[in-house]
């Protein structure tokens, strides 16, 4: 097989192990940078144009579609669908999963855990209402568009939460607004998922002081074994949305496990690292496994 990773960088440590673990199980493995492809759209035959030539005889992508680019590295996702290409993590579904607001939606529906949390437009004078809408201080404000922890803001009183509020309106930020979970002491754990099933799982801890535990924020990680309820919420809330990859963030409170989020590009380095699981083989494996499905059902149909 021929396995594109889409990827704007090859020297990414996720981008360099998917390289290493398609060459291991004996493919052909090349990176694709999504935002220099040109796409070209007709009634029959769909191209994607690279490097100034035809992309072809691929047979599946994983992409590995950063926030700055889901739009357009959506796009191309996309493209490759329609070109009957194998996509490891659907294109609608790195869409749906890109919005937190529309993700929590999703998740409220499935009656999943996760922290309270408030929305609003900025009606004038709101503020307050806002705050108590999530069980007043300490609470969370988060810009929608925030990754890697930046834009996650911890208020420890009302009067400072509600002057958040007020500073990210004026700055005409979308946010959203949650109760702060203390119990989880500035950790949080990511079950990292593929094809339905949780391949590794992790804490990491925030630095001492610190109530983010993103491992870009100086937080730790060390491997751990999921409880029962956990590994059903990493689960449902992966399927909810659709991905068949997924590194689910959850907080451990005292009412079980609360989902945060939902990556639909989860790095490997930190999982890798603190599991010491092979999970760029498990991913090859499941693209090994659904092309030779695609290829079955089209012969027998
Ligand atoms: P990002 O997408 O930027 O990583 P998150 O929503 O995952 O943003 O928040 C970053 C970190 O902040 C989380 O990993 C967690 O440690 C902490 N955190 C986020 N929301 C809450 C909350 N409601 N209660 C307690 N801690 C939280
Ligand atoms: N992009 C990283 C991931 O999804 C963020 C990890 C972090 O900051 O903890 O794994």
């Amino acid at each position: 097989m021929k396995i594109a990773i889409l990827s704007r960088n090859q020297h990414l440590y996720s981008t360099r192990r998917l390289m290493q673990a398609i060459q291991e199980a004996g493919h052909q493995a090349m990176v694709v940078d999504h935002s220099a492809c040109d796409l070209v759209i007709e009634q029959n035959g769909p191209s994607i144009i690279y490097k100034g030539e035809k992309l072809h005889e691929i047979d599946a992508i994983i992409p590995r579609i950063g926030a700055s680019v889901t739009f357009y590295g959506t796009a191309v996702v996309r493209q490759f669908e329609l070109m009957g290409v194998f996509s490891a993590i659907e294109s609608q579904a790195i869409v749906r999963s890109r919005d937190k607001l529309r993700s929590l939606q999703i998740l409220s529906r499935e009656g999943l855990g996760m922290p309270k949390t408030a929305f609003t437009n900025f009606s004038k004078g709101g503020e307050k209402q806002l705050v108590e809408m999530v069980g007043g201080a300490p609470l969370i404000i988060k810009l929608l568009e925030g990754t890697q922890g930046l834009g996650v803001v911890l208020a420890e009183t009302r009067k400072a939460g509600q002057s958040v509020i007020e500073a990210f309106h004026g700055l005409k930020a979308r946010i959203i607004v949650q109760e702060f979970i203390k119990e989880a002491k500035g950790a949080d754990i990511r079950a990292f998922i593929v094809n339905n099933k949780v391949v590794g799982a992790m804490k990491r801890q925030g630095a001492e002081g610190e109530f983010r535990s993103n491992l870009h924020r100086g937080g730790k990680a060390e491997v751990i074994k999921l409880s029962r309820d956990e590994r059903m919420a990493a689960l449902n809330a992966a399927k909810a949305l659709g991905l068949s990859i997924a590194g689910v963030d959850m907080l451990q409170s005292s009412r079980g496990p609360l989902i945060l989020e939902v990556n639909s590009s989860p790095g490997l380095e930190g999982i890798e690292k603190a599991t010491g699981v092979n999970i760029a083989g498990k991913i090859v494996e499941f693209i090994e496994q659904s092309v030779l499905k695609k290829t079955i059902k089209r012969k027998t149909n």
